[in-house]
C-alpha cells in the first residue's frame, strides 16, 4: 500500500489568484484523496517559495520517504513541490531509486513511468521557466530601461507613463500643481499634511480619492527624479526625463524638510523656542507662560524664556519676551537693506554676471574635459569588471562613487549654464533676505517672522545674562557691521562705505 504525504504550499508573495490558499489546497486533497480512495499519513504545509531550495518543510517531506516512513506524495500541482532545478531533481532521483513510488496531483495527471518522469520534469521545469522567464523579463527590461535613463516604474507624481513610448512625460496639468506645492513648501512654515491637502484640491490623490498620505508628501518633495537622478535599487542612474523643478528649488524644499525633521519642542507655539541655547551650559533654552489676573477680572499674559538646565547645575535667569524680541529685532534690522538699495545691488549683479560669462565659458570646458574623464574611468572600471578582475561589490561600489562625481560635475555644468555661475543665485538670495529682514524688523507684532528671518540670516544663537549673542552669515555680518545703515535709505557716504565691486575701488559703483 502506498503511504501518502500531503504537501501543501503558498508563499505571500505568489500575487497569483490562480494558486489556491493552503486551506484551500488541503481541502481540495481530502477531496481528492477519498475519491481516489488514497491513505495520506500526514498534511505538512509551508508558506515559503519554492523559487530558490531551502524550504524546511519540504525538506521534511523527503526525509521522510528517505526514512521510508511514506512513499507517496499528494500535491495540488507539481508547481507546489519544485520550482527550481535542485528540488525538481530531488524528486525524481527518488522516484528513480525506487522510494517514492507514485505522486498524485488533482490537477496534473502523473503515473511513475519514463514518459511520465519526462511529463513531471517538464511540469517543473515549466514553473522554473515560468518564474526565471517573469523575474528576467521584469529585471532585464528594469536594466535595460534604466540604462537608457528611463523610469522603468509607476511615474512620479507631476509625470505620466507614456504607453506609447514607454517613457516618462511631464504631465502639462500635474506637474504645475507639484511645482506650485514645492514653491509652496519653500516658504516655509508649511506642514507635511498642508501640502497634501493642496495636492489633494488639485487633482492629486491617491487610488481611494483621498489625500496622500504624509510619507508620500516627503517622498515627492525629496525625490531626486526631479533633478533627473532616478535612485533604483539603490543605485543611482541618470534620468532622461524633462525636469520641471529647479534645483535652486528642491534645495531650498530640502532645507524645510530638515527643519521639520528636527524634533521639534512639544506643546506650545513660542516665537522663540528652539532658537538658542544656553550661553552658560547649553542646554536648551525653553519658553513658559504665565498669566497675571487682575483684581477687577481681567489679566495678562507673560511669556518668559529661559535655560532648561538640563545638563548641568546653571545661573542663568528667565529673559522675558519683549527683552528677546527687542534684541532680535535689532539684530535682524542690522542685517536689513532698505529697498532704496535693490537697484545698485542689481546693477551689481548684472555687471558681475556679464563678467562671469566670460568665466562661465571656460568653466563648462574644463567640466567637460571632467566629464568625459570621469566616463573613461567608468568604462574601465566596466572592462575590468566584466573580464573579472574586479569583484561585483567592489565594482558597485566604485560605479556609484563615479556616477556620484559625474552626477555633480553635470549638476554644476548645469548650474552653470542656467545661473551664469553658482555664487549668483545665493547673492540674489540674500539681497532679497536683506530687503525682507529690513521689512519684518520695521513690522510690528510678527515675532514669529522675526524668528524666521533670524534663522536665515545667522546661526548659533547664545542667550547669557538676558544677552542674545549670534553668528551672523557672511554678507550679512558686512552688512551688520555697519551697524544697520544699510536698512535705512541710501546716501552716498553710505553708499561708498556698503557697497564694493571686485575690482572696482569703493564708491565707484556702476550707477
Ligand atoms: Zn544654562
Amino acid at each position: 500500500m502506498i503511504k501518502y504525504i500531503a504537501y501543501c504550499r503558498k508563499s505571500t508573495d505568489e500575487k497569483d489568484k490562480q494558486v489556491l490558499s493552503i486551506e484551500a489546497q488541503i481541502s481540495e486533497l481530502k477531496e481528492f484523496a477519498k475519491r481516489e480512495n488514497l491513505t495520506v499519513t500526514e498534511f505538512i504545509t509551508e508558506a515559503k517559495t519554492a523559487k530558490v531550495p531551502g524550504r524546511e518543510q519540504f525538506a521534511e517531506v523527503l526525509k521522510r520517504i528517505e526514512k521510508g516512513q511514506a512513499n507517496g506524495i499528494l500535491s495540488w500541482h507539481p508547481d507546489r513541490l519544485a520550482r527550481n532545478s535542485i528540488d525538481g531533481g530531488k524528486i525524481i532521483y527518488l522516484l528513480d531509486t525506487g522510494k517514492l513510488l507514485d505522486l498524485k496531483f488533482p490537477s496534473f495527471w502523473f503515473e511513475s513511468t519514463p514518459q511520465g518522469k519526462f511529463m513531471l520534469n517538464i511540469a517543473f521545469g515549466q514553473s522554473k521557466y515560468y518564474v526565471d522567464n517573469l523575474s528576467e523579463n521584469v529585471k532585464r527590461g528594469n536594466r535595460q530601461k534604466l540604462r537608457n535613463g528611463v523610469w522603468p516604474s509607476k511615474a512620479p507624481y507631476g509625470y505620466i507613463n507614456n504607453p506609447k513610448t514607454r517613457g516618462i512625460d511631464i504631465d502639462p496639468e500635474l506637474s504645475k500643481v507639484v511645482r506650485k506645492a514645492f514653491q509652496l513648501f519653500a516658504e516655509g512654515g508649511k506642514s507635511f499634511v498642508e501640502i497634501a491637502i493642496f495636492l489633494h484640491k488639485f487633482g492629486i490623490k491617491k487610488l481611494d480619492g483621498k489625500p496622500v498620505k504624509v510619507d508620500q508628501v516627503k517622498n515627492m518633495l525629496t525625490n531626486k527624479f526631479y533633478l533627473g537622478i532616478m535612485k533604483y535599487a539603490r543605485e543611482y542612474y541618470q534620468g532622461s526625463h524633462k525636469t520641471f523643478i529647479s534645483k535652486k528649488l528642491f534645495d531650498e524644499v530640502q532645507k524645510q524638510v530638515e527643519k521639520i525633521e528636527r524634533p521639534r519642542q512639544k506643546g506650545h507655539n513660542f516665537a522663540f523656542a528652539g532658537l538658542a541655547t544656553c550661553g552658560e551650559c547649553g542646554a536648551a533654552i525653553t519658553a513658559e507662560q504665565h498669566i497675571k489676573k487682575y483684581k477687577n477680572g481681567t489679566g495678562q499674559t507673560f511669556i518668559y524664556y529661559r535655560c532648561t538646565k538640563k545638563l548641568k547645575p546653571c545661573d542663568q535667569k528667565y529673559i522675558s519676551e519683549p527683552n528677546t524680541e527687542a534684541q532680535l529685532r535689532k539684530t535682524v534690522r542690522d542685517c536689513g537693506l532698505h529697498e532704496g538699495w535693490e537697484p545698485y545691488f542689481e546693477k551689481w549683479i548684472i555687471k558681475a554676471e556679464e563678467k562671469d560669462k566670460f568665466t562661465a565659458e571656460v568653466e563648462t570646458k574644463q567640466l567637460n574635459d571632467q566629464v568625459q574623464e570621469t566616463e573613461i574611468k567608468l568604462n574601465r572600471l566596466l572592462d575590468g569588471y566584466l573580464d573579472q578582475v574586479i569583484e561585483p561589490e567592489i565594482y558597485k561600489q566604485k560605479k556609484n562613487e563615479l556616477f556620484d562625481e559625474k552626477l555633480k560635475l553635470e549638476e554644476k555644468k548645469s548650474q552653470i549654464e542656467k545661473n551664469g555661475n553658482v555664487w549668483l543665485e545665493p547673492m540674489r538670495g540674500f539681497v532679497n533676505c536683506a530687503l525682507q529682514a529690513q521689512k519684518v524688523a520695521r513690522a510690528e507684532n510678527n515675532c514669529h517672522d522675526l524668528s524666521v528671518v533670524a534663522k536665515k540670516v545667522g546661526s548659533n544663537f547664545f542667550l547669557k545674562d538676558r544677552r542674545l549673542s549670534v553668528t551672523l552669515d557672511f554678507p550679512f555680518a558686512a552688512l551688520s557691521a555697519e551697524g544697520g545703515a544699510a536698512s535705512a535709505a541710501p546716501n552716498p557716504l553710505s553708499i561708498s562705505k556698503i557697497v564694493t565691486v571686485p575690482g572696482l575701488e569703493p564708491g565707484t559703483f556702476p550707477m
